[in-house]
């Protein structure tokens, strides 16, 4: 079976056919610079010591520190992080921040865990990666199940090992602690930002009706802010299970059913669907929000939205995408659609070097400039290179990247 690494390499191949670049560059860019594989000993509640594998993927630096969010996952292995290493590189290119790419991740399933066991494993990681990591080498962020919360812990960690009193190390902390203003929303903030820039030019009209699947973090935010903005969101999911309703849900009411429950299944307002199902309902926009490799050839036929708008990293196998491009549905990619969140973390290690503190308003602007700008670049490269906006997006990123590969010498 392939991995999520595999499926960035033919990514990057099918991109490299679409405008060349030299062996000596794709060369460098096929491996990451560095991959670190840890052990970290827990003690549990119970008194045992459990010991849990953390990783952490320094893929390229070419453009500045690397960069990147820790997943904490019982499916999460060294593979799917160099694969969103990758995807981090490319994305603080696409958003022309002085970032490379990083990742990490932990095989746990933090549901398993009290919060006091969740707060040692965390400060465990900072600690075995304090070598690696810091406001000038690699700078780490939340990603699926990690908080600001864990962002505050291991900082702390961080800061107690080295005395480094920045607090640039760690971006995504709460406000309070050293975080920005809109750093929470800006993933799906920055979403709607490039969504807006690029709607016309898909053929959708100004109210659209919207499925998300994966109502977290990223996809709660975007449920709300599409809302707030005359869309309709007709379908959610959790990893419990979906729910549907044509004329759209009473979002306040399905958070606070979820609030309660535990998820949005039995919902009153709407008819409970399958997760297999909510990928393809009728609608004009499916924004997956959940994981990789949701929309794959077993369903990339039945799709029937308009336009695929990816906030998850990774939801669409290469092979899905083919299908997808073969049946004129565009697929607004990954490194794009969600670069407002590595971009608003990057306005925090700004803050955070300078000692200065945005308002929610500054940064919000900063971020709506930055998408608005980087959508419409990719969608002219799209139009120049008569390909789709994924290969637009790499071939972007690739020209930035190896700009600075030539800068330092390493790429010929
Ligand atoms: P999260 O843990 O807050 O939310 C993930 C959501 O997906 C949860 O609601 C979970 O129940 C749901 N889910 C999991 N499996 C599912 C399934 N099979 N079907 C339906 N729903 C399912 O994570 P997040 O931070 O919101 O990240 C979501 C995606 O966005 C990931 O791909 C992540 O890499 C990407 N992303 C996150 C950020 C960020 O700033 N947090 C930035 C860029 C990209």
């Amino acid at each position: 079976m392939s991995t999520p690494f595999d499926h960035t390499m033919t990514q990057l191949d099918r991109a490299v056919a679409v405008r060349s670049f030299s062996e000596a560059f794709l060369s460098l860019l096929r491996q990451p610079q560095r991959t670190i594989r840890v052990a970290i000993p827990v003690h549990m509640d119970d008194g045992s010591l459990r010991i849990f594998e953390g990783y952490r993927v320094q893929y390229n630096n070419a453009r500045g520190p690397f960069k990147g969010g820790i997943r904490y996952h019982i499916a999460t292995d060294l593979e799917e992080v160099k694969a969103l290493a990758f995807w981090m590189s490319l994305k603080c290119a696409v958003a022309d921040i002085p970032m490379g790419g990083g990742k990490g991740g932990i095989t746990v399933d933090p549901k398993q865990l009290s919060n006091s066991e969740l707060e040692r494993l965390s400060r465990g990681w900072a600690r075995a990666m304090t070598d690696v990591i810091g406001p000038q080498k690699d700078v780490p962020a939340p990603d699926v199940n990690t908080t600001g919360e864990i962002m505050a812990w291991m900082g702390d960690e961080y800061a107690k090992m080295t005395g480094e009193k920045t607090g640039a190390t760690f971006t995504g902390k709460p406000v309070g602690q050293g975080g920005s203003e809109g750093r929470t929303e800006a993933t799906a903030q920055g979403g709607y930002f490039a969504f807006e820039a690029l709607r016309e030019s898909l053929g959708l009209p100004v109210s659209c009706a919207v499925v998300i699947q994966g109502i977290g973090n990223v996809g709660g935010y975007a449920a709300k802010i599409w809302a707030k903005n005359s869309h309709k969101i007709v379908a959610v999911s959790d990893s419990r299970g979906a729910i549907y309703h044509p004329d759209g849900l009473d979002l306040a009411a399905v958070f606070d059913h979820k609030e309660k429950t535990g998820g949005v299944r039995g919902f009153a307002g709407a008819k409970d669907v399958t997760n297999e199902e909510l990928l393809e309902l009728p609608c004009d926009v499916l924004i997956p929000a959940a994981l990789e490799n949701q929309i794959t050839p077993a369903n990339a036929n039945a799709i029937q939205a308009k336009v695929v708008f990816e906030l998850a990293n990774g939801p669409t196998t290469p092979e899905a995408d083919e299908i997808l491009f073969g049946r004129g549905i565009p697929v607004v990619p990954d490194i794009l659609a969600n670069a407002g969140g590595v971009t608003v973390s990057t306005f925090e290690w700004e803050q955070n070097l300078k000692g200065e503190h945005w308002t929610e308003a500054d940064v919000v602007k900063k971020l709506e400039d930055i998408m608005w700008a980087q959508a419409k670049t990719i969608l002219s490269r799209s139009q120049e290179l008569k390909t789709d906006i994924r290969r637009a997006a790499f071939v972007v990123a690739l020209e930035r990247i190896e700009a600075a590969e030539k800068a330092r010498g390493l790429s010929s």
